[in-house]
């Protein structure tokens, strides 16, 4: 065990009490305590003379003339002091600290920090840290360190200890190889230690931050060029282009591809004729037309008798590519090869289908996260295709491989796109493709944000478009009423607008827990156009496709993600009618910056991108999966910094062994759960 693991219960000053009250702030080791990082500072460097004194943060030097202490009501205790410098005098002034009166020693000079305010009708500093001056100030008379504390565990205590092992800080370890330090100019890791819990200025604050920032977000990067590396190694079965096919399906197509499809496609082919397992990412905006390419590697598959598997998050979206893929692979001879697989199905026909997986070993199977539940074991799995993969937890996309019994080809599709600092660390080991064009004649939908009291007159508006055979989607952030959320119910909303605002029109409801058949029929409905008004939950996010539905609902938006609404939003307009989405406000306070955000942009990047900024990297984009993502120090939104740690990274791995670097590799394997996709 090395000396920095040493229980701090060892160390001198501290007890066992104290230590089970570090223990519980996390601090178990000398190690922990040196990487207990301030929460904030205190800036009391600058010493002003008492007469210079102004209301704010405050340090003098001075002399105590006179300290007591007295109870003033029943249990509380104030003591008062007066402390003199050359220029003038000020009062001081401590609650419930009844030690103090008798710990100062008069006429004694101390360095005294606190804040300069209006007290018991006089200004005092209020409740100050005081140092004798003659020892070396902790608490005072510098750039003070605030930790985050605990019940009867102050920071000032927490400094103390610190101070009493500043030796061992100094002989903390470097991670960094010497010429990284060089290159970037780096503090040494020791000296970056020191400063954060003694910074001398702010600049050597900043400085300080910054070299333990750029370590974080390296050995992150690291680690993900390290599993990319590894992944390298492993075999995949290869599925070489097949020119002539291709060429004939994409004749098949009844529209022609986007530029921006057929650079993805190729993307795609030269992946799976490598016999190292693919792991892209199709990045495209809702309507992008991302599932035309990933039949086409399905295609490939089929036809070199290996099998392809299609995961979607729902059963409705599920049945859809069943459709789809059937519709556009059958005149290849597929027809008899395409199975589907949910939970719901009837037991005969789910074990047709399981038999069918099992036995043929060639062709494409479609489900839900069942592919993963169910038994069916696949015999030749080639490629895995996940659909809507945000929706997808890694252990689930784990859980897929796994269940192939080695890794297959991985291809990924979202809408969500991965903010691009997320890409380049957490996500380093993917390949990202972007589908970055609509196809020819799509238009964004227009999107407006309602106040409840503009209801009324819109729904005049849109009974008239929908009188244009036009259809509409509702979508409530709840199915039923509570009492616990203010927002309109799918319920509510459906009740409303079948027996009033529009009960001559055909308006039905749809929600997660009705049972298949009948979420099936209402989509169905709608589809052929017998329905014209769909009031839903979030179940039809993802993937649905019904061209004539041109105008959407958004009740309560203050409820839903910003990607989520893009996603939502991007269900209409899909067909030669101009979308609008109407963004409906609960109350009729002002729009939030976010819902703005989505007035004004119809780029799911630049949504991404704010939402990372306004809610973390925890809350998007499931992060908060992968494990702690553990950045202290770095911004994650900060690209520069980002992208000088991924070029160092990278050199770094051309040029080193990680093996020579004990430190580093340490933290790097402590990131690979976060970083591993596989
Ligand atoms: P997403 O990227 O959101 O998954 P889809 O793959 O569902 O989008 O495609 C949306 C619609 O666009 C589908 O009806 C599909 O047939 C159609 N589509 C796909 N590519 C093209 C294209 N190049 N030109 C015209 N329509 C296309
Ligand atoms: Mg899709």
């Amino acid at each position: 065990m090395s000396k920095m693991d040493e229980d701090i219960a060892n160390l001198k000053g501290i007890g066992e009490k104290l230590a089970k009250k570090l223990n519980l702030l996390g601090i178990k080791t000398k190690k922990d305590l040196i990487f207990y990082y301030p929460r904030k500072y205190d800036d009391f460097s600058e010493i002003s003379k008492v007469t210079d004194l102004k209301p704010g943060i405050v340090t003098i030097k001075a002399k105590i003339k006179q300290a007591t202490g007295r109870y003033v009501r029943r249990g509380m205790h104030i003591t008062e002091a007066i402390a003199s410098d050359e220029t003038n005098s000020v009062r001081l002034i401590w609650f419930n600290q009844p030690y103090r009166a008798k710990a100062l020693k008069t006429g004694a000079e101390y360095f005294i920090s606190g804040n300069y305010e209006l007290g018991r009708g006089r200004f005092a500093i209020m409740n100050p840290g005081a140092e004798l001056a003659s020892n070396f100030p902790v608490n005072t008379a510098r750039i003070v360190p605030i930790y985050r504390e605990t019940e009867g565990i102050k920071s000032n205590q927490i400094r103390k200890i610190i101070a009493s092992i500043k030796k061992d800080v100094e002989a903390i370890a470097e991670t960094l190889p010497e010429l990284i330090i060089q290159e970037q100019k780096l503090l040494p890791r020791n000296q970056a230690l020191l400063s954060i819990h003694f910074p001398k200025s702010t600049a050597d604050l900043d400085e300080a931050k910054h070299r333990l920032a750029f370590e974080e977000v390296f050995s992150l990067v690291l680690s993900a060029l390290i599993n990319k590396k590894d992944n390298l190694k492993t075999l995949a079965s290869k599925i070489p282009f097949d020119e002539d096919l291709i060429k004939s399906f994409v004749e098949s197509l009844p529209y022609k591809l986007t530029d921006a499809q057929r650079k993805v496609a190729w993307q795609v082919f030269k992946d799976l004729e490598k016999n190292i397992p693919a792991n892209r990412l199709i990045e495209g905006d809702v309507g992008s037309g991302k599932t035309v390419v990933a039949a086409m590697a399905c295609l490939l598959t089929a036809k070199q008798a290996k099998q392809a598997a299609v995961m979607a998050p729902t059963e409705i979206l599920a049945r859809q590519h069943y459709r789809t893929f059937s519709e556009l692979l059958k005149p290849f001879g597929l027809g008899g090869q395409i199975h589907l697989l949910l939970g719901s199905m009837k037991p005969q026909e789910k074990a047709n289908a399981q038999k069918a997986i099992e036995s043929s070993g060639s062709g494409l199977i479609i489900g839900t996260h069942s592919l993963i539940a169910e038994k069916a074991n696949f015999k030749n799995l080639a490629l895995a295709v996940i659909d809507e993969q945000h929706r997808f937890g890694v252990q689930q996309r784990k859980q897929l491989l796994k269940k192939a019994g080695h890794i297959p080809h991985l291809i990924s599709m979202t809408a969500t796109p991965i903010p691009r600092s997320l890409a380049l660390t957490v996500y380093g080991e993917l390949d990202v493709s972007v589908i970055d064009e609509l196809p020819r004649g799509r238009t964004r939908p227009i999107t407006k944000i309602i106040s409840p009291n503009s209801k009324a007159r819109l729904y005049k508006e849109l009974d008239n478009t929908l009188g244009e055979d036009r259809q509409m989607f509702v979508v409530c952030p709840l199915i039923s009423e509570s009492d616990m959320m203010h927002y309109l119910s799918a319920e509510e909303v459906y009740k409303d607008f079948s027996e009033k605002v529009f009960k001559h029109r055909r308006v039905a409801l749809v929600h997660g827990k009705l049972k298949t058949e009948e979420k099936v029929k209402v989509m169905q409905d709608f589809t052929s156009g017998k329905i014209d008004i769909l009031v839903s939950t979030t179940v039809i996010e993802v993937g649905v496709n019904i061209p004539n539905a041109s105008i959407m609902l958004i009740e309560g938006v203050e409820r839903f993600g910003l990607a989520q609404i893009h996603q939502l939003r991007g269900r209409i307009g899909r067909g030669e009618h101009q979308g609008y989405c109407y963004l409906l406000m609960s109350d009729s306070s002002a729009p939030s910056r976010r819902i703005r955000a989505l007035e004004n942009t119809s780029d799911g990047f630049k949504l991404a991108e704010l939402d990372l900024e306004i809610r973390g990297p925890g809350a998007i984009y499931g992060v908060s999966q992968h494990g702690v993502l553990d950045l202290r120090l770095a911004d994650i939104s900060d690209t520069k910094l980002i992208a000088r740690a991924r070029n160092a990274a990278q050199n770094f791995l051309d040029g080193n062994n990680l093996n020579d670097y004990p430190e580093l590799a340490e933290e790097v394997y402590r990131n690979r759960t976060i970083t591993s996709l596989n």
